[in-house]
C-alpha cells in the first residue's frame, strides 16, 4: 500500500561547497551565479516518491562557517540522513569535509545515512580532489559517494533519491 514517511535532512561542509546551490536545484529547480550565504540554517521541505512510498525530506541547510559550528549539533542530532559536501576544486573544502564525517561518526545519529557530494563537477578544469581519492574515502568510512553539479542538476535528484531508497522504513 501507499505509506509515508518524514525524513529530517542535514547538509554539512564547508562555506562556499554548494550545500544551499544543491538544495535549491533539488526543491526549486533553479541556479544562481551568487548564491548568497547562508546565516545560521535555512529550512526546505521537498518529497519524493520511492516505490510506494512518499519520503517527505525536511532539509536543513547549513552555514558551513567556524562561528555557526556550535549550532551544528542541533540540526544532524535525530536526523535521519546527512550530505556532507565539499567542492571538487578545493582541497581544503575536502578536507573539511573529512571532519565533518568524523563529527557525525562521533556524535551522530548511529544509522544515519551519509552521503558525501564532490560538487561542482562541472569545473572539471579547475579540479583538485581527484574522484578515485574521494570514492576510496568514501567507501573507507561507509558512506555512498556522488560528483554532483547544482549548476547543471547532474546527480542532484540521484543523490536524494538514493538517500530515500536507503532509508530503513522506506
Ligand atoms: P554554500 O555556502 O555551501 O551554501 O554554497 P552556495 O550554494 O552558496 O554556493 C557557493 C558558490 O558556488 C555560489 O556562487 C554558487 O553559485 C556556486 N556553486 C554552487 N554549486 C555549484 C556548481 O555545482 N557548479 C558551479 N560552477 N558553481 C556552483
Ligand atoms: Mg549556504
Amino acid at each position: 500500500g501507499n505509506n509515508s514517511v518524514n525524513a529530517k535532512l542535514v547538509l554539512l561542509g564547508d562555506m562556499g561547497a554548494g550545500k544551499s546551490s544543491l538544495v535549491i536545484r533539488f526543491v526549486r529547480g533553479q541556479f544562481l551565479e551568487f548564491q548568497e550565504s547562508t546565516i545560521g540554517a535555512a529550512f526546505f521541505a521537498q518529497t519524493l516518491a520511492v516505490g510506494d512510498t512518499t519520503v517527505k525530506f525536511e532539509i536543513w541547510d547549513t552555514a558551513g562557517q567556524e562561528r555557526y559550528h556550535s549550532l551544528a549539533p542541533m540540526y544532524y542530532r535525530g536526523a535521519a540522513a546527512a550530505i556532507v559536501v565539499f567542492d571538487i576544486t578545493s582541497s581544503e573544502s575536502f578536507e573539511k569535509a573529512k571532519k565533518w564525517v568524523q563529527e557525525l561518526q562521533k556524535q551522530g545519529n548511529p544509522n544515519m545515512v551519509t552521503a558525501l557530494a564532490g560538487n561542482k563537477c562541472d569545473l572539471e578544469d579547475k579540479r583538485k580532489v581527484e574522484v578515485e581519492e574521494a570514492r576510496t574515502y568514501a567507501e573507507e568510512n561507509g558512506l555512498f559517494f556522488l560528483e554532483t553539479s547544482a549548476k547543471t542538476a547532474i546527480n542532484v535528484n540521484d543523490i536524494f533519491y538514493e538517500i530515500a531508497r536507503r532509508l530503513p522504513q522506506a
